[in-house]
């Protein structure tokens, strides 16, 4: 599945939970995640992939410097994939 029907859907679900959820561009610096959710109850970055595409070295290593601060980056190439995120 295309990455861009995945991230429709990953739209819907948290439009749906009445959370808020962003487009993710860092300034100067490549690899952000794709999107940012906002839910009452946590937050997170949301990478998303098409069906079995793996992240860039670039992105794992960005990933990496993101969680050792404490955030929740969560990578996601399925519908099934959002839903657990999201459960
Ligand atoms: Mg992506």
């Amino acid at each position: 599945m295309r990455e861009s029907e995945i991230e429709k859907y990953l739209v819907k679900r948290v439009n749906d939970l009445g959370g808020e959820i962003r487009k993710v561009k860092w300034i100067g610096r490549r690899h952000a995640p794709d999107r940012r959710v906002m839910l009452t109850d946590r937050c997170m970055w949301i990478e998303l992939k098409a069906t079995g595409e793996k992240c860039r070295p670039g992105q794992l290593r960005e990933h990496e410097r993101m969680r050792r601060q404490g955030e929740r980056v969560e990578v996601i190439d399925s519908l099934a994939g959002v839903d657990e995120v999201l459960s």
